[in-house]
C-alpha cells in the first residue's frame, strides 16, 4: 500500500520546528505532502508562492528522493478537502505543548467527523525546537531581532531582505 501523508499548515514561515515534523513524518509514509493554507481575509507575511519556494528550497532534496518523495502545494478550503485531494489517508500535525493539544485534538475531531477515513497523526516537537513558533519568529523578526536559531538558513535571508530598505 502506497501511503500518502498530508502535512497542513500555514508555514508563515517555515519554522525549524516544522522542518523537525516534516523528518520525522517521513519514516511514516510513501509520500509527503506538505499543504500550505491560504486564508481569504488573513493578511500572511509571505505571499503562498513564496512559502513554497522557501519550503522547495530548503527540501530540495527530497522533492527528488527516491523514499518518501516531497512535494509542496497551496489549498485554500478545508485540510481534510486538502488530503482527499493529494490521496492522502494520514493527516499530520506536530504537538509542542499541552495548548497545541487540546486545539489539535477539538481539529482532529472535527475532520474525523467530516472525512472518517482519514486519520490524524500528532508527532510530538523534538524538545530542542518545541518553543518555536511562527508567530514569534514573525514578531521577533519585525523587531530586527536574530531569528537564525529558529529558522532554517534560507527563511533567516527572506526575513532580513524583507526588512532591508528599498
Ligand atoms: P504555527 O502554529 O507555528 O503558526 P502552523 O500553523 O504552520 O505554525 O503549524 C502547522 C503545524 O505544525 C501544526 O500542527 C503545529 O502544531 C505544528 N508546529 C508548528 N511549530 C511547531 C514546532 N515548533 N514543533 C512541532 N510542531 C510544530
Amino acid at each position: 500500500m502506497h501511503r500518502i501523508a498530508l502535512y497542513a499548515g500555514s508555514f508563515d514561515p517555515l519554522t525549524n520546528g516544522h522542518v523537525d515534523i516534516i523528518e520525522s513524518a517521513r519514516a511514516l509514509c510513501d509520500e509527503l505532502v506538505v499543504a500550505i493554507g491560504v486564508h481569504p481575509g488573513k493578511m500572511p507575511m509571505f505571499s503562498a508562492a513564496e512559502r513554497a519556494s522557501l519550503l522547495e528550497t530548503v527540501f530540495e532534496d527530497l522533492l527528488v528522493a527516491p523514499a518518501c518523495k516531497l512535494s509542496v502545494r497551496t489549498f485554500s478550503g478545508l485540510a481534510v478537502e486538502a488530503a482527499r485531494a493529494a490521496g492522502a489517508s494520514l493527516i499530520l500535525r506536530g504537538l509542542r505543548d499541552g495548548t497545541d493539544l487540546d486545539d489539535e485534538m477539538r481539529m482532529a475531531a472535527m475532520n474525523a467527523a467530516m472525512a472518517p477515513e482519514i486519520k490524524t497523526v500528532f508527532l510530538a516537537a523534538s524538545p530542542s525546537v518545541r518553543h518555536i513558533s511562527a508567530t514569534l519568529v514573525r514578531q521577533i523578526a519585525g523587531l530586527g531581532g536574530d531569528v537564525s536559531a529558529f529558522v532554517p538558513a534560507a527563511v533567516a535571508q527572506a526575513l532580513a531582505k524583507r526588512r532591508a530598505p528599498g
